[in-house]
Order: structure tokens, then sequence, then C-alpha cells
């Protein structure tokens, strides 16, 4: 039975054509691609091996494309459970991964229309170099595609007027904020905003108790904690950790405001 494969890179040639589109994928660019892998099983014949590799070339997608190459139906069955999986997505930025989270989510019938509406394109015209790439991210669709993940719509809309609320305060301000609650304040102010709201609402994930160095990280699309590793200042190294161990206390804390 073939199976399929996803990966996600920023492309490495502005060679490959969007097989939605069929525009160009702009050197550099955020690029989602699609494979299907035959299985092998019991195919000892080298020649069926060989055109089983044939057919085995992926195929690339601009990342705002990608949600309507398939219905959300066969996204819910063949996208991977967890994103982390997806190949490549442990090399992108951060605001990139959280875009990615974001797509799967949409590929999966997240948001309302998603997989009919028409190809728009919002990938970085072509003037521009590759170098642009991170700070010319179409931020406004992103904006727009809410990963909603586990959450329920109760909470979503609480996320939506947390952000709102939090929107009047600049870059700045919204990082002192995270910092208070220990969090990262790396990242676009959309990303600042996205985290921060969340935290507000949901309450802030707890220090990892495996490791108790990293704050534990929460995926929206599969709900569970994981520990992101820490830079061990002793070893002068970065260390991963396979926390949260069974057991660990996973409660959040509730969020804290500036000068309280
Ligand atoms: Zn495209
Ligand atoms: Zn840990």
């Amino acid at each position: 039975m073939p199976g399929f494969s996803f990966e996600c890179e920023y492309a490495k040639s502005a060679r490959a054509t969007c097989k939605q589109c069929k525009e160009k994928i702009d050197k550099g660019a955020l690029r989602l691609g699609l494979k299907v892998v035959a299985s092998l099983d019991g195919e000892e014949d080298a020649a069926a091996r060989q055109q089983a590799h044939a057919a085995e070339s992926t195929k690339w997608h601009h990342a705002d494309c990608f949600p309507q190459v398939r219905g959300a139906a066969w996204f819910r069955k063949h996208l991977p459970e967890s994103v982390e999986t997806c190949a490549g997505f442990g090399d992108l930025a951060e605001a990139d991964r959280a875009r990615v989270v974001a797509l799967f989510a949409t590929c999966r019938g997240a948001a309302p229309g998603a997989g009919d509406t028409p190809c728009k394109t919002p990938h970085p015209g072509k003037k521009r170099s590759a170098g642009a790439e991170a700070e010319e991210q179409p931020s406004g669709k992103q904006a727009r595609v809410e990963a909603a993940g586990v959450l329920t719509g109760e909470q979503l809309q609480a996320i939506e007027v947390t952000k709102a609320e939090l929107s009047k305060k600049n870059a700045a301000m919204l990082g002192a904020l995270l910092a208070k609650n220990g969090l990262p304040k790396t990242g676009r102010k959309e990303d600042l905003l996205e985290r921060a709201a969340e935290c507000r609402v949901l309450g802030v994930p707890p220090t990892c108790a495996t490791c108790s160095k990293a704050r534990l990280k929460w995926s929206r699309v599969s709900g569970a904690f994981s520990c992101p590793g820490f830079f061990d200042e002793e070893e002068k190294r970065f260390k991963r950790c396979k926390g949260p161990g069974e057991g660990d206390d996973l409660a959040r804390t509730p969020w804290q405001e500036l000068g309280a």
C-alpha cells in the first residue's frame, strides 16, 4: 500500500515549480513537499525497486498553496499526527515552524473555506533576494489562518480577543511581558502576540520536571507537552531532554501581568 511523506524546507534553488499554481518557487522560500512512498514489502526484484524509486521524487508547493493540493479529508488521513515528524521541520526558523503548524491545521480543515480558495500566490515577488525572505513572509495570510489544533472554539475566541487587546502594546512591552512569565521573547510581533495570548488564556506551561531547566513547549496540534532541551552552561553545549516523563506535573502556572 503506498504511503505519503511530507517535507518542509527553504527552496535550495529557484528551479522548482509549484505543482498547485504552476509558478516558480523562489529560492529561499518556504516550500512543502509531498512524496508518494511505495511500500517495498516483498519487492526483492531490482527493477521493481527502481520503478518505485522513480515514483518517489518530491512534488514541491508554495507553503500557501499546499492546503489546496488535496481535500481536508485526505489531509486528515495522511498528514503526520505530530508536525515535528515532518522531514525538515526541525531545521526551520521558529516563525516558519509556527507557519507550518498553522498550514497543517488549515489542510485538515481547521479554517472555514480552506481547500476551495483560489491560489493567491502570496509568495515574495521575483525581484526580492533570497536573503530578504525571512522578513518578507506574507504575515497577512498567516494572521488570518489560525491553527485551532486541539483548542476549543471558545479558547480560540478568547485567544483572539486577548490578541486584539495585547496588540496595543509595542514589541518591547510584549517581550517584557513574556520574559516576566519565563517565555522566549524572540520572533516577530505577530509571534509574540500569539505566544502571549495563548499563555494568558491557557496558563503558562510548567518547567520540565525531568531536566528542571527548560520550560515545556505545548503543541496546539497534538495537545502534547515536550521539552525543547537546554544549553548546559557547565558543559557549554546544548542538551536534549526526553521530558516530560511519566508522572511529571504538567499543571500550567497562572499568567502574570507586568508590575504584579
Ligand atoms: Zn503555488
Ligand atoms: Zn527537560
